[in-house]
């Protein structure tokens, strides 16, 4: 017979003994069951216009609630500062520079333009698709809108939405290739996306999908439906900012409603920051600063929230760095799909930053602005090589020695301390001409007319 305080300990010792095996069993589950990936993505939204990232006035109680039960992540970027290059980035995990969807001339595709993101480039929809997974755009694409360059040609199975920005004419809805409404009811397009984001979770409930929902608001001209427009404190920019919000709850619910919650990770962030030059209808960059076209941080931190129940801990936040190029080989190590190996990515798995589990293996920001390299940011200092003062202005204003700030003691990037740490100012140099050895550009997409 075993006393029972002996038997308790040897149930301990086994219990210590079974927790690798119960992990490693875990870790096999989530290769053999992996997770449904949803990417919401806003459009124009500043790192300031969210309740939980310190506005006052918006109301937004689903994106707080997403982000008491998921990660917050304050130093996440976006890979350019406008609308084109900043997606091109997201699904190819490619700086644009690297896949031609970047201008100095053309900021972004227009509806002339005849470019778009190459066939052969690799999305995160290829790389899913490729795992069997179901998937659907839903929203904004702004890579093409002729034929050759839809949703359906990179990777996804359907497309529902306006294949560019909401201020461009014809306003078109699509539907795969097909033009249904022309010009859209931008009134009902937030509540309209929703309910197509839904049904495809409903339809898709037994086997993994990938929803790619990219808004097209809160950028002008601004719409918000009826039971949105005159609620909020912070007039029509608020209330299109509460009904993105509401949008989200939809899609949370609905994997609450399905149990799969705990089987899917959702990403909420946006493809640049606030367009300050629309006044009262851009948004703001909280104490960042700068917007939308420029390389200060408030045109390139985004508000960015990753919420997956019982795998991303519940209330915490993240000051690692991480970039949406990094979703690619994040979410290719979480489905163990391979990554592409015949080109230059700009992806880091970001996994053990989600995870709880430890630091980000990013520790660089490359600032482009359509092919210059602006800025660089390396750990906690960035330099600014060249900025730019107003959205339209044509020419940078360079500086040599470059602006040098620490982000981490200066966000706002209101003090420049270059003439005290030319070391640093040294290992950023060598930070990009090492990047700028193995960088072979191929011509602008965004200028082909
Ligand atoms: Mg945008």
């Amino acid at each position: 017979m075993i006393h029972a305080s002996a038997s308790r300990r040897v149930g301990f010792l086994l219990a210590l003994l079974c927790c690798p095996l119960v992990a490693a069993a875990a870790d096999e589950e989530k290769k053999a069951d992996p997770p449904n990936i949803v990417i919401l993505f806003a459009d124009d939204l500043g790192y300031g216009d969210l309740g939980c990232f310190g506005h006052p006035t918006i109301a937004t109680p689903n994106l707080d609630r997403m982000a008491r039960e998921g990660l917050r992540l304050t130093q996440f970027y976006v890979a350019e500062c406008v609308c084109t290059p900043s997606r091109a980035a997201l699904l190819t995990g490619r700086l644009p520079i690297r896949n031609g969807m970047c201008s100095d001339t053309k900021r972004v595709l227009f509806t002339d333009s005849l470019g778009g993101l190459p066939e052969g480039e690799i999305t995160i929809a290829d790389t899913l698709k490729g795992k069997g997974y179901a998937t659907a755009c839903v929203g904004k694409w702004h890579l093409g809108h002729l034929p050759q360059f839809l949703p359906t040609r990179q990777g996804f199975d359907s497309y529902y939405g306006i294949p560019y920005s909401n201020d461009m004419k014809p306003t078109v809805l699509l539907r795969g290739a097909t033009v249904i409404e022309d010009p859209a009811d931008q009134t009902t397009l937030t509540k309209r996306y929703t309910a197509e984001a839904v049904s495809f979770i409903r339809q898709n409930r037994d086997q993994p999908f990938f929803l790619y929902m990219p808004h097209n608001f809160p950028h002008v001209p601004l719409f918000a439906s009826d039971d949105f427009k005159d609620k909020s404190l912070r007039g029509l920019y608020g209330g299109v900012v509460e009904e993105l919000d509401w949008s989200v709850g939809q899609v949370l619910d609905t994997l609450r409603e399905l149990e799969l919650d705990k089987k899917t990770l959702v990403f909420f962030t946006s493809d640049n920051g606030p367009w300050l030059i629309k006044n009262r209808n851009g948004g703001s960059a909280g104490l960042l600063r700068g917007g939308k076209g420029s390389t200060w941080e408030g045109g390139m931190r985004e508000p960015t929230i990753a919420w997956w129940p019982g795998t991303i801990p519940a209330g915490g936040v993240s000051r690692e760095l991480g970039c949406t190029t990094d979703l690619l080989a994040t979410i290719s190590a979480l489905v163990d799909a391979p990554l592409p190996d015949d080109r230059v990515l700009d992806s880091y798995d970001l996994g053990p930053v989600l995870l709880g589990k430890g630091e980000s293996p990013r520790k660089s920001m490359l600032y482009y602005r359509g092919r210059k390299l602006m800025a660089a940011r390396l750990g906690p200092w960035k330099a600014h090589f060249m900025t730019q003062a107003g959205y339209r202005q044509a020419n940078p204003e360079v500086h040599d020695p470059p602006l040098l700030f620490h982000l981490e003691h200066d966000p706002s990037e209101k003090y420049n301390v270059a003439k005290d740490h030319p070391d640093v100012i040294a290992d950023i140099r060598k930070l990009v001409s090492e990047h700028e050895a193995n960088l072979n550009a191929p011509p602008s997409q965004l200028e082909i007319r």
